[in-house]
């Protein structure tokens, strides 16, 4: 897409500190860093969310995401991940392009885990929910 900032990104229009590329994918350094060494990657198909990509390059971005880690282990030798996308406007998404974001964690750091993002289940039990499940 045209307007897209992630797409103008991969075609090189905007700037980006590129960590990791293939045919399919761009890994590059978030502009706004949460994390040393926090990368986001991205699919060079222009997809909003992974409902939009095919499954072929969803098995690709897949692959590219641990390659971006590799590198990542390699130059900043960090001790865990948080690895994830804010998918949807009610899940933080605010570039309309998919995105995975890669957050190096290190001791001390001071940060979560991604059960700190939400903890409201709804009001509904597992057992319930369960049921639901099946019906499908
Ligand atoms: P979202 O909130 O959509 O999951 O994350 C979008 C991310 O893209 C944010 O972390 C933001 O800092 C990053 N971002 C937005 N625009 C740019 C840009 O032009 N260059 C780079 N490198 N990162 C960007
Ligand atoms: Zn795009």
């Amino acid at each position: 897409m045209s307007e897209c900032i992630f797409c103008k990104i991969i075609k090189g229009e905007i700037a980006s500190y590129k960590v990791y590329e293939d045919e399919n994918n761009l890994a590059f350094l978030d502009i706004n860093p949460h994390a040393k060494g926090h990368v986001v990657v991205i699919p060079k198909d222009h997809a909003e969310t992974i409902f939009e990509l095919s499954d072929e390059k969803m098995e690709k971005l897949s692959i590219a995401i641990k390659r971006t880690i590799e590198k990542i282990n390699l130059v900043l030798q960090p001790e865990g991940y948080n690895v994830g996308w804010n998918h949807g406007k009610i899940g933080g998404q605010t570039v309309p392009h998919l995105h995975v974001h890669i957050f190096p964690r290190y001791s001390g750091d001071q940060g979560g885990s991604v059960h700190s993002i939400v903890n409201n289940n709804g009001g509904i039990s597992v057992e319930q929910l369960a049921k639901k499940f099946e019906k499908i």
